[in-house]
């Protein structure tokens, strides 16, 4: 049993995690109380094309802990995972959940939609069977980049035909709101804060072209503990003695990648791309990867004007 304490200080952490500060804690608090006296809602995990690297990363959740939040806060009924049930089990889960309706639906992953068998779910392409379980569906989530915008499936010459949630929903004519947390892999608190969230309010968080603005909303330049080397043109040549300087001419895409990662930062604020010296490659821009891995070339753009290199870096391989 969770401790009133304990409670307490979830809703705190949860706080912290959407809304970046705890005043919103009381609000939370209240929220689960009511979906504590009713009926919790039920979340409903299903993956596509993918690395399973998103549940991995939730598990290393930094204000809240994944495992708690999913067995305490809200009711993951369905993991392939995380749940109890696997194989068989795991299908009969999916299906008696999502024919109920009312659930959140999280997608990880793509979905081919051309080399269909490229990813089946239970015994049939993913792509004929994800209708029925998003149609009586009260919202979905598209977990990291793949989900999002198609991600690594998608890049290239795109072999499978893999494509994101929202082509997938357009094609098969289904309309629910659909919230983006996009990520390479998903930074736990953004999720379950926006969970959270939905659950405790019945509200979605205010959003921009389906992504929340609370985690996406500024630029990563504008927010890099690097930028006052950027704003005196001082920038890396030599990863291993330079550290005092701007990665942009290393291919840093924090210049055109929207997130709250510098501020966030990752493995309980630990440290986050840039500060270990590693240009951020842009992994929650819906246009990643891009066309041109110029962060492993990074002579293709050593001396580019601004203009040419935002031109450059903008559009992804194959498309
Ligand atoms: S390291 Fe990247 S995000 Fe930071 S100031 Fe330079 S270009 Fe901007
Ligand atoms: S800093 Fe860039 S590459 Fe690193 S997690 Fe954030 S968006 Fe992704």
């Amino acid at each position: 049993m969770l401790s009133r304490r304990d409670f307490i200080k979830r809703c705190r952490d949860i706080s912290v995690a959407v809304f970046g500060a705890e005043i919103f804690a009381a609000d939370i608090a209240e929220g689960f109380m009511k979906i504590a006296a009713s009926k919790r809602p039920q979340i409903a995990f299903v993956q596509g094309q993918s690395c399973t690297g998103c549940t991995v990363s939730m598990t290393y959740g930094n204000e809240t802990d994944f495992i708690d939040f999913v067995t305490r806060l809200v009711r993951v009924q369905v993991h392939p995972n995380l749940s109890f049930s696997q194989g068989h089990g795991y299908m009969q889960l999916l299906d008696s959940v999502t024919s109920a309706g009312g659930h959140v639906l999280v997608l990880e992953g793509s979905i081919p939609a051309r080399m269909k068998k490229a990813c089946l779910l239970g015994e049939e392409p993913l792509y004929n069977a994800l209708k029925k379980h998003l149609e009586k569906a009260s919202a979905v989530v598209a977990c990291g980049t793949c989900a999002c915008s198609g991600g690594i499936p998608a890049s290239g010459r795109n072999e499978t035909g893999s494509i994101d949630i929202a082509q997938y929903m357009r094609q098969v004519g289904i309309n629910k709101p659909l919230i983006k947390i996009p990520g390479c892999p998903i930074q736990p608190d953004r999720l379950m804060g926006t969970v959270a969230y939905i659950v405790a309010t019945g509200r979605l968080p205010e959003m921009k072209n389906n992504i929340p603005v609370k985690y996406f909303g500024d630029l990563i330049h504008n927010n890099c503990h690097r930028f006052q080397y950027f704003s005196q043109d001082i920038y890396l040549k030599d990863f291993n003695t330079d550290k005092h300087s701007c990665l942009l001419k290393k291919g840093c895409r924090g210049t055109i990648t929207k997130s709250d990662c510098p501020t966030r930062r990752w493995n309980g604020g630990v440290n986050v791309c840039v500060e270990s010296n590693t240009p951020c490659v842009g992994c929650v821009n819906e246009k990643w990867p891009f066309k041109e891995n110029i962060y492993y070339e990074s002579r293709n753009i050593e001396d580019l004007p601004w203009n040419d290199f935002k031109k450059n870096v903008l559009g992804r391989g194959g498309k």
